[in-house]
């Protein structure tokens, strides 16, 4: 029973609301409100009150004993804006019970307890088809009761707080098992029914086989990711039928391809007719896995030829691998999808001052590989070995995290067997050209100065390259202490083709707290002033100081009207 207090007419409004979609489950407490606390909180397992909270902790502070047994609170505002989970958020239901009442009300449920404010997956909400206990289980992770994982097909999962040993499991599996009574059933999309049909092929008959061959076979068609067959069928009524009917896509590959597959049961009719000696078999097999089901054919009750043949295979799980940036540093500079990846991978590798920048943004239950400077080779191999166990991985860099970060190494390692997804970032270039103005208004180019990877002769010649051709250049990696010579040189270049009052900008840290920038020119900056938080922009010949904002036109012109001595400077300087 819930019991309601109200102590105004706003919520008494309310309440009665409340009161008439719950006819069976509610109970309203008039009175003085004290005593009305008093009572419910004695006679019900839940309390709905329209109080300020201040005056509800102060009715219920006498009253509570232990969270495993106290009613679950929730406080509804006078304004009917917040539905607030007050006290027994997981033990009394409140959490829940808040959001119920926010919907009914058109509140906002209000969780502070930790799993549910971070976002703890629900375990009906993983994209995975599932059967079995779903509240108990999600109410046993909740609550960090022991819910083992067992994976019996190792495929990508969102970060589950699961423990090794536990009465609850979350079982990942094909196989056409019925749950037990703590056990919630993910259903992997990890079997592929691959199909051949002659012409006219009755989508009964397709259908039948499909389904026979998986009930069969001990496989729950919850788990069926696709059919897949020859290019030339893939209209064939039967068959296009039947993936609609099952409610999944068809998928076609050429002859060709499916004749270079290995299978078990080759024959000559689909090889005079398609142009590979197996359809099924192969279209099942063709991007790998596991052969359950052979080459099986429809029974006919007529007795006449089979027209339908089917094979499954289980295809190994793809691991994924999401490579994030995260932005140059601000949190509102990294972007929805940045976060939303972080979000969906069970494991974190980055660099440990990257992975704090994020870290309550993670799920609980995610594993985080992080490690210092430098190790980057170690970083990337790691993130791939774990993809290629199966696992969702999140490889993440400041900035943009194929800018002079991770992805490449990352890549260079990964072989086809995973998913790669890239998220981009705010590069730190683009962050600082948005605070110096608009200094990439033309062409330009970033440059690196570590010379820790490149030599210093290939570093010079690219700096001369962008000096002689007039562009925009933002310096990276600009001077550290071990590295002190190669900025001051490298500007030198740049001045032998423009002129010394060329706007320079200097960003450091920038979106960070300790934000800094100013605006100097070619002959006034100072090197010494510059360090790794930093990058330098340098503007071409049309680059202007307007207003203490860098401004590089989007072309020549203004340059001809306004300053027509400056193409004769610049053939001085050379
Ligand atoms: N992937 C990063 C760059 C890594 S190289 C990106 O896309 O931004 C490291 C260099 O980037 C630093 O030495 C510095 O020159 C520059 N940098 C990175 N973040 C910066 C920031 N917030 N402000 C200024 N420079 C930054």
């Amino acid at each position: 029973m819930i019991g309601l207090i109200s102590a105004t007419a706003a919520g008494a409004a309310a309440r009665d609301r409340l009161a008439a979609a719950w006819p069976d489950r509610a109970r309203v407490y008039d009175g003085l409100v004290g005593e009305a606390v008093r009572a419910a909180f004695a006679e019900c397992e839940q309390l709905v009150c329209f109080l300020a909270t201040g005056a509800t902790v102060r009715l219920l502070a006498p009253l509570l004993g232990d969270k495993a047994a106290d009613p679950g609170v929730v406080c509804v505002d006078e304004g009917g804006r917040f539905a607030v989970s007050l006290v027994g958020g997981h033990g009394g239901g409140a959490n829940e019970l808040a959001r119920e009442v926010g919907a009914l009300l058109g509140a906002e449920p209000v969780v502070t307890t930790a799993t549910d404010a971070v976002g703890l997956p629900g375990l009906d909400t993983l994209g995975f088809p599932f059967e079995g206990s779903v509240a108990t289980v999600s109410r046993a992770l909740l609550d960090g009761e022991g819910v083992v994982l067992e994976a019996e097909v190792p495929w990508p999962l969102p970060p589950l707080p699961t423990a090794p040993q536990g009465s609850y499991t979350v079982r990942l599996t094909d196989r056409a098992v019925a749950p037990g009574e703590r056990e919630v059933l993910l259903r992997p999309p990890s079997l592929v029914v691959g199909v051949g049909a002659s012409k006219g092929a009755p989508v009964e008959e397709v259908l039948g086989l499909v389904v026979d061959a998986l009930r069969e076979a001990g496989l729950s068609p919850k788990s069926l990711a696709e059919l897949a067959t020859v290019d030339a069928k893939s209209e064939e009524p039967g068959i296009v039928a039947a993936a609609e009917r099952l409610g999944v896509p068809l998928v076609t590959y050429p002859a060709e391809e499916l004749a270079a597959v290995e299978v078990p049961n080759p024959s000559d009719a689909p090889l005079s007719a398609v142009g590979t000696p197996s359809v099924a078999e192969a279209a099942a097999l063709v991007r790998g896995g596991e052969l359950l089901v052979p080459k099986r054919k429809s029974e006919r009750a007529d007795g006449q030829p089979a027209m339908a043949t089917c094979a499954v295979v289980r295809r190994p799980g793809r691991g994924r691998l999401a490579v994030v940036g995260l932005g140059p540093g601000a949190r509102d500079l990294l972007t929805p999808r940045a976060a939303a990846e972080l979000r969906r991978a069970s494991v974190l590798v980055g660099l440990d001052q990257y992975v704090d920048q994020i870290r309550d943004l993670l799920r609980p239950g995610t594993r985080v590989l992080e490690s210092g400077l430098g190790a980057e080779e170690e970083r990337a191999r790691t993130a791939v070995a774990e993809a290629r166990k199966g696992q969702a991985v999140a490889l993440i860099g400041s900035g943009d995290a194929g800018v002079y970060a991770m992805a490449s190494p990352a890549l260079a390692e990964a072989s086809d067997d995973i998913d790669v997804v890239g998220v981009p970032g705010v590069t730190a270039a683009l962050a600082a050209g948005a605070i110096l103005g608009a200094p990439l208004g033309h062409d330009h180019v970033s440059i690196s100065l570590s010379d820790l990877h490149t030599p210093w002769e290939v570093i010079e010649r690219r700096v001369r390259a962008a000096a002689e051709a007039d562009i925009v250049v933002t310096f990276y990696n600009p001077r550290s202490r071990g590295r002190d010579w190669q900025l001051p040189k490298a500007l030198a270049i740049l001045a032998g083709h423009r002129e010394p009052t060329t706007p320079v900008g200097v960003v450091r840290n920038a979106s960070r707290p300790d934000e800094s920038s100013r605006l100097t020119t070619l002959a006034a900056l100072d090197p010494a002033s510059v360090d790794m938080m930093t990058v330098v922009t340098v503007g071409n010949t049309a680059t202007r100081d307007i207003a203490g904002r860098m401004v590089t036109p989007r072309g020549y012109r203004w340059q001809a009207a306004s300053k027509s001595g400056s193409a004769a400077g610049q053939e001085g300087a050379k």
